[in-house]
């Protein structure tokens, strides 16, 4: 049965039998912001089991795209070594919202798997919860299945919950033995191995388990079941592997020609079967998940799903470089997914061209970051070898991981190449203590802020905090309440605040603007007689209530005191700036672009402008030029802002004022305008004069997700800082290059032409100097066993060029087999080439295994060709002297030293 055919024989199944078909949704859950990404069917209905929202039916069936990588069901480690387990994969459920229960749902199961799928009811198993008496009678009674083939579970397997509290209920699980054959094994080897094979996964949702852990029973209770895609497929199709399926061969096929390798056979790779296949799969794994992602419109980034994007995506690169891929490749695999599941994701074509941009992009910046990351770490390990070590330091490690942005599995590699160590205890070491610190930033940022809010909060909401702050960045004002964090890492109210503590103060009013509509907060300082302390940022929750989070720097800080306020001026007045300087832009845009764009998310801060805005393409360079100078243009004449407070909003809006999209107002509205151009709704501080703006600067411009496009703009000191230090760097190109700035682009492009040229030609002569006409060319020629051997020292020359010349005398000899070596900078390159009829008996890998030693090095690689490198040049000639012997040993079947 095709992967196709499962997935509709699934949906038709439950169909029939009144289930209602809901498409997948996507990768990124809607409205759930503690959960990254969707991992299971049931994660879209979550508010139907905890009866929140009221279902539209009370059965359906789904396929959903899942991805565990993160949180509670996170698989990433063990994709590759496992046959059955994946970051991406697509979920078949069935769910009843307080209609069937535990009955129904066995029989379904059963009949699907052993009707429909016509599975043999000898081969499969079924498990249960411990205590779950039920399941095991209906198992026993719907499935006739023995009572030794009902495994009884503990909760560890068969428990299943929401969370700490929430519904939960006990599960049940449907196995196949994949090797029928054989005689039974225990269970826990037969599970731990995947011979007993889990295929599908009914929960029943029976109890509601409260903050002391007690277990109450669910009114209407519910069944929530998952069962993988691809491990039915790889069931259904008879084969051992989820990648031996249609929904992954085609992509290891792809992924190993382009590699040049063979997935799945030991023939061509002699260097263990398992790693080259291994890498394929983590290749062929991935590609899935960075498909899928990108067109659920997820961006690489440093944080959150980008970032785990990001990983995914530099994880399946460096296991590509295990493939020896040197160059981007993965993008040349991405259209591959499409023809495997294509059909059933539509998304994934409309997305494939974008898609394959970005992941080619991302490829280019992760290699760029590795090689100038290794020559890094080839310096540490010179400089700790002077000073005579072996081992690199964990710290000195560690800063090559964190600055370089270099992947501890790469700074591995290249220690080894050089007989080196690294202290791993200690990387670990200061990676947690880094990891420990920035917990700590961004605990002491907004979070925590939050946290501490919401201690003062509990209980009742508190008043709102009138606002003075619009036009006075000064003022007066009483301190109402204060929180701080306990011992016990919670937070709690108290009386006052001693030198050196932080927390949060609530005043009965207040000059410092609280973060809201894009607007950052502000900071500034609070002092009182005998004190003085830090604002370090301005938050406010729904209800208007403001907090202050502030280190006191001097003296108490108690309740009830009278305070002086001064918000940071120079940062509130630089965050005015590029406030009037997104309405400007978002006019401007309007203007040009047409009424269609809308704003979509901003970000105003004292040293940078963020505007989303929907537009379904790229701005072109005019258009940008015409944005750009439109908003110079109102920052020129020098416009007065009027700005309005208490106005009716049907009034507001009947005279064009533009209100955010999902924003809500209340009934009177303050509107913000630069006459003739401009009219907001918005609650945010702004220049009285469009005049002090100053410069205006689009910095960045590109797609953001699908139809949503981000502009990055800066405005006053910052735009001039910026011009500033573009102007020196072309100064010192301009000096490098001797030519004029207008001139240095051509320049370049004829330096990197000359260059081309002559390294070509260089690359020609050094071909002709090793492999071209007659002369010399019996150097280094023998013949051991009948069989041509040519072991010769070459000059230097990049590695693609090596192999070349490799490549060219195997050529040229017709049959038999090439090793050549060259020296450069302290360093060996060997490489060893067997013409195809002589693979069986002499493998290259093997060979350049055996000799590389020699030179105080190591490598490997396929039976036709392999590559090594080594540190003692000196030892080159007595390494290419014992090539003949090496050949003679593998004629002879000796087995490869090692
Ligand atoms: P396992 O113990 O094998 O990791 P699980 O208990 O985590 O599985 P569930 O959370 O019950 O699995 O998910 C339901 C079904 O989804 C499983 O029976 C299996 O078919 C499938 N599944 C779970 N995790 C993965 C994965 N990482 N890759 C592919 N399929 C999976
Ligand atoms: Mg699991």
């Amino acid at each position: 049965m095709k992967s196709s055919e499962i997935r509709s024989s699934f949906i038709d199944f439950f169909a029939e039998r009144g289930h209602r078909h809901v498409p997948s949704a996507p990768l990124v859950p809607h409205g759930d912001p503690t959960l990254l990404f969707t991992n299971a069917g049931m994660v879209q209905f979550k508010n139907y089991f905890l009866g929140v929202e009221t279902p539209p039916a009370p059965r359906a069936v789904s396929v959903q795209k899942c991805l565990r990588v993160s949180g509670k069901h996170n698989d990433l480690e063990n994709v590759g070594p496992s046959p059955r387990h994946h970051t991406f994969f697509e979920m078949l459920g069935n769910f009843s919202f307080g209609d069937y229960f535990k009955e129904e749902a066995i029989r379904y199961g059963w009949e699907l798997v052993t009707g429909r799928w016509g599975l043999d009811p000898a081969h499969l198993f079924a498990s249960v919860f411990r205590e779950d008496d039920d399941a095991f009678e209906l198992w026993r009674k719907i499935s006739g299945l023995p009572a030794e083939r009902i495994q009884r579970r503990g909760e560890d397997d068969n428990f299943w919950a929401m969370g700490d509290t929430g519904p939960c209920g006990p599960c049940s699980e449907i196995f196949v033995d994949l090797s029928p054959g054989e005689p039974d094994v225990g269970w826990d080897e037969g599970t731990d191995s995947g011979r007993y094979l889990e295929i599908w996964n009914l929960v029943f949702m029976q109890f509601e388990r409260d903050e002391g852990g007690a277990m109450k029973p669910l009114p209407a209770p519910s069944v929530d079941t998952g069962a993988g895609l691809e491990r039915v497929a790889a069931v259904l199709q008879g084969v051992g592997s989820n990648y031996d399926t249609d929904l992954f061969r085609p992509i290891l096929a792809a992924a190993a020609e382009l590699a040049g390798v063979r997935y799945g056979g030991g023939s061509g790779n002699d260097s263990g079967a398992g790693d080259s296949d291994v890498a394929l799969r983590v290749i062929a794994d991935h590609l899935r998940a960075v498909a899928f992602l990108l067109a659920d419109g997820v961006i690489p980034g440093n944080e959150g799903r980008g970032y785990v994007l990001r990983r995914i995506l530099r994880r399946a690169v460096r296991h590509g470089m295990r493939l020896g891929f040197e160059e981007p490749f993965l993008h040349r695999l991405l259209p591959v997914v499409g023809e495997t599941v294509g059909e059933a994701y539509p998304e994934l074509a409309a997305t494939r061209d974008a898609s394959t941009a970005t992941v080619r992009a991302e490829e280019e910046k992760f290699l760029a970051t590795i090689a100038a990351g290794a020559r890094q770490v080839q310096e540490e390990i010179e400089q700790a070898r002077r000073a005579g070590a072996s081992e690199l330091a964990g710290t000195a490690a560690f800063r090559l991981y964190d600055t370089y942005g270099l992947p501890l599995e790469v700074i591995r590699e290249i220690a080894e190449e050089e007989r080196f160590t690294i202290d791993e205890a200690g990387f670990a070491e200061a990676l947690e203590s880094q990891r420990e610190r920035s917990r700590r930033a961004t605990e002491s940022g907004q979070k925590r802020l939050l946290a501490l809010a919401r201690a003062l909060t509990t209980g009742g909401e508190l008043e709102p905090t009138p606002f003075e702050g619009y036009r006075r960045l000064e003022g007066e004002a009483r301190v109402l309440r204060l929180a701080a964090e306990t011992p016990g890492g919670g937070a709690g109210a108290v009386d006052c605040l001693a030198t050196g503590e932080e927390g949060v103060a609530v005043l009965d009013r207040t000059v410092f603007y609280a973060e809201s509509g894009g607007q950052v907060g502000d900071s500034g300082s609070i002092t009182w007689d005998g004190g003085r302390a830090r604002v370090l940022d301005t938050q406010k929750d729904t209800a208007g209530t403001i907090f202050h989070l502030l280190r006191v720097e001097e003296g108490t800080l108690a309740r009830g005191a009278e305070v002086a306020l001064a918000v940071d001026a120079e940062r509130r007045r630089a965050t005015e700036r590029h406030h009037t300087a997104t309405h400007l832009l978002h006019a401007a845009l309007r203007a040009e672009l047409g009424r269609g764009v809308r704003q979509a998310g901003s970000l105003v801060a004292p040293d940078r402008l963020r505007f989303d805005f929907t537009h379904d393409r790229p701005l072109s360079a005019e258009e940008r030029r015409k944005i750009e100078d439109e908003v110079n243009r109102r920052v020129l004449d020098a416009v007065d802002t009027v700005i309005v407070a208490g106005r009716d909003r049907g009034e507001a809006l009947a005279a064009g004022a533009m209100a955010l999209f999902g924003e809500k107002y209340g009934d009177t509205v303050r509107t913000v305008e630069v006459p003739g151009f401009s009219l907001e709704l918005c609650g945010g501080c702004h220049v009285a004069n469009t005049g002090e703006i100053g410069p205006f600067t689009i910095v960045a411009e590109r797609g953001i997700a699908s139809g949503v496009r981000r502009i990055e703009a800066l405005t006053g000191e910052a735009a001039l800082e910026r011009a500033r230090a573009r102007d020196a760097a072309l100064g010192a190109v301009e000096e490098a290059l001797g030519v004029p700035g207008e001139r240095a682009v051509e320049e370049i492009a004829a330096l990197r032409r000359r260059l081309k040229e002559t390294e070509d030609e260089l690359a020609k002569a050094r071909l002709a100097l090793v492999a071209g006409g007659t002369a010399g060319a019996a150097e280094g020629e023998s013949e051991v066993d009948g069989v041509k051997v040519l072991a010769r020292e070459v000059p230097a020359a990049p590695a693609n060029e090596l192999r070349h010349m490799a490549d060219t005398l195997r050529g040229r000899l017709g049959s038999g087999v090439v090793v050549i070596g060259a020296r450069e900078d302290g360093k060996v390159t060997l490489i060893a080439a067997v013409t195809d009829d002589l693979t069986a008996r002499v493998k290259a890998g093997a060979l350049v295994r055996e000799l590389a030693p020699i030179v105080g090095g190591g490598g490997g690689g396929r039976a036709d060709f392999a590559q090594a490198g080594g540190k003692e040049p000196e030892r080159l000639a007595e390494l290419l002297a014992a090539v003949p012997e090496a050949v003679r040993g593998q004629l002879a079947g000796l087995p490869a030293a090692r």
